[in-house]
């Protein structure tokens, strides 16, 4: 049986927030209630040795929403719910480049666009046909122009002549995304302990004991929950469900014709060059009841799935090889707005970032506070 020193107790004692969850999510609304309590004990708990199941599993797209998946997002919930979520996470991408700057993230201002396969020209007019009323919902958070048509001959792709640019979009590297904000949490006295993976919490009027899995105990004022595609375990009525991301990196293939983020089939495929590199993503469409997981694999369905697309619609003729594959946990529901609140009295709750989390986050953290503060609600 393992054994704790008193030490490794104490230093689990006095605490007054627990957040559960190193990812993007976690470790900012970590700063942001530190900054804001600067003589509070904030503490950040993960299972994983590097936290961020989908932190530093993405790929690293700064994007808030193509043309085809506004008019998905407003068919699935309403024109008002996918305006607020490209405000959210509109917002948070300001943020995010405003505290660490295009450089330190290794942005690429490439632009993004969403491009559609040869035998998708139906669809491809339907959703150029729609940018005036799109640019016009969205005209109040963007100005003008969130959508331009384009051509795509110039991209040697084997897809429809026509895209639609989103000048706004393009592409950072994730970990450099992923240390700045974990650096700045440290910076500002959060505390991250990784290798601890909270099974439940017991709360009551002096406070919350949270209880690890190696048997150690937190004993805290608050707990955040930030646990996105794997809330189920620990919150299973919680509405957000995981979805799997498979990615993959080709070796390195030359100079690319083509350079920037692309969105295709609503969003569901996704690749960018990342230096003479293509990153493939996503398909999740192909099986979205097998991808409702959070083991962290991939499989040989959509390697070869995604392979296929690269060689045939991004590089056609070309045969390529994945030097990199992993998987990613995303937090999923119907309705892809986050889900920021209270739970009981001591326990808040910041969950449900969807595909687009990365440009959500500092946004969510922001909210955290506000709802902890008890400002008005979201
Ligand atoms: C493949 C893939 C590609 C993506 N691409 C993009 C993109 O290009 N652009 C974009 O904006 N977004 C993208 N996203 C989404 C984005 O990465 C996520 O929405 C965002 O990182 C979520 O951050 P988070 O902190 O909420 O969750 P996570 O990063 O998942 O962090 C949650 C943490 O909680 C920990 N945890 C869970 N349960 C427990 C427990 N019981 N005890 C202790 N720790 C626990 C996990 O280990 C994890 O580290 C992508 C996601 C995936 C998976």
């Amino acid at each position: 049986m393992t054994t704790f020193s008193y030490w490794e107790q104490q230093c689990l004692d006095s605490v007054d927030w627990v957040v559960v969850g190193a990812g993007l999510v976690g470790l900012q609304s970590a700063r942001r209630i530190k900054e804001t309590y600067p003589h509070q004990r904030v503490l950040v708990v993960d299972v994983h040795a590097m936290g961020g199941a989908a932190s530093l599993r993405n790929a690293g797209f700064v994007c808030f929403g193509s043309a085809g998946e506004m008019l998905d997002e407003i068919d699935r919930t309403s024109e008002s719910e996918a305006v607020m979520l490209y405000d959210k996470r509109f917002q948070g991408i300001q943020r995010l480049m405003n505290r660490y700057g295009a450089e330190r993230l290794g942005f690429e201002a490439t632009g993004g666009m969403e491009v559609f396969v040869a035998g998708e020209a139906d669809e491809a007019e339907r959703v150029l046909g729609s940018l005036g009323y799109l640019n016009e919902l969205l005209k109040s958070i963007q100005g003008d122009g969130a959508f331009t048509a384009c051509g795509t001959s110039h991209l040697g792709m084997h897809i429809y002549g026509k895209g639609v640019m989103a000048p706004a979009e393009g592409g950072i590297q994730t970990h450099l995304l992923y240390r700045a904000v974990r650096m700045d949490a440290i910076a500002v006295g959060v505390e991250i302990y990784e290798g601890m993976r909270v099974i439940d919490w017991l709360e009551d009027a002096q406070g919350v004991q949270v209880r690890m899995e190696n048997g150690l105990v937190i004993r805290s004022e608050r707990l955040l929950v930030c646990t996105n595609g794997f809330t189920k375990s620990l919150l299973p009525g919680v509405p957000v469900a995981p979805a799997r991301g498979q990615v993959f990196v080709t070796e390195s293939l030359g100079a690319l014709p083509f350079k920037g983020i692309f969105h295709a089939d609503k969003g569901y495929i996704y690749f960018r060059s990342l230096g003479d590199r293509v990153l493939i993503g996503g398909a999740r469409n192909l099986d979205f009841q097998g991808e409702e997981t959070t083991e962290m694999e991939v499989t040989a369905a959509f390697e070869d799935h995604l392979k296929h697309y690269v060689e045939t619609v991004v590089m056609p003729g070309k045969i390529v090889n994945f030097e990199y594959g992993w998987s990613g946990i995303m937090g999923m529901d119907n309705n892809r707005n986050p889900i920021i609140g209270w739970h009981s009295d001591r326990v808040c709750l910041a969950v449900r970032m969807g595909g687009m989390g990365v440009a959500l986050s500092s946004w969510v953290a922001e909210e955290v506070v506000r709802v902890i503060r008890g400002d008005e609600g979201i």
